[in-house]
């Protein structure tokens, strides 16, 4: 598979965050949001073999935690990091996968937690979630909304209204929505909606 870099670091987002974690950071992205931190993974990166990447894993973290695949959007080279995450698991490994939200995650193997991008209006890549994933969201994933202004912060929350918490609800399912942008939603506090 094309990487573009794997390292220890600590995780910065999700309810994992200030836990350490090997991040696999797979090349290559077929979306162009416009707040995009990760430009360098679009082109370049090296190849490297399923086996050469556990390698690297257990170098960097020998007693198991934590591992996120991320891009670019891993899931672009779903026929090699599917297997990957699978033998990530069986190794004992706890693993995240950080995705766009634009590509099927039916395949993914169960026990992954989806860290699940839906595109606001003004990431560049509105209506890019493919929204059959919603389907595939399991209890223990999260979904995630990056606000830029008050139009993206309505969209996020129309949209947990009317498609993640009317249908998952109705499945028993739970989800947590991480919003990097708190006032307005302290302001609907404050204003009763
Ligand atoms: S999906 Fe992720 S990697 Fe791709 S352009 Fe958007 S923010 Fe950047």
């Amino acid at each position: 598979m094309q990487i573009t870099e794997i390292y220890k670091s600590i995780q910065g987002e999700s309810t994992h965050a200030g836990l350490p974690c090997v991040f696999v950071r797979l090349t290559g992205c077929n979306l162009r949001c416009s707040w995009c931190d990760s430009e360098y993974t679009f082109t370049g990166g090296h190849r490297m073999a399923l086996d050469e990447v556990l390698e690297e894993v257990e170098r960097l973290s020998p007693d198991g935690g934590l591992v996120e695949i991320t891009g670019g959007e891993p899931m672009l080279q779903e026929r090699e990091v599917v297997p990957l995450m699978q033998r990530l698991l069986d190794a004992g490994y706890t693993v995240l996968l950080e995705t766009s939200g634009e590509r099927p995650l039916t395949r993914v193997p169960h026990g992954v937690i989806k860290i699940v991008d839906v595109k606001c209006p003004n990431s560049g890549e509105p209506d890019s979630f493919h929204m059959e994933n919603l389907e595939a969201l399991g209890l223990q994933d999260e979904v995630k909304f990056v606000l830029s202004d008050r139009t993206d912060y309505e969209f996020a929350r129309e949209f947990v209204v009317l498609h993640t918490l009317d249908q998952l609800s109705a499945r028993k399912r739970r989800v947590r929505e991480i919003v990097h942008i708190v006032s307005w939603i302290l302001g609907n506090w404050r204003n009763g909606c």
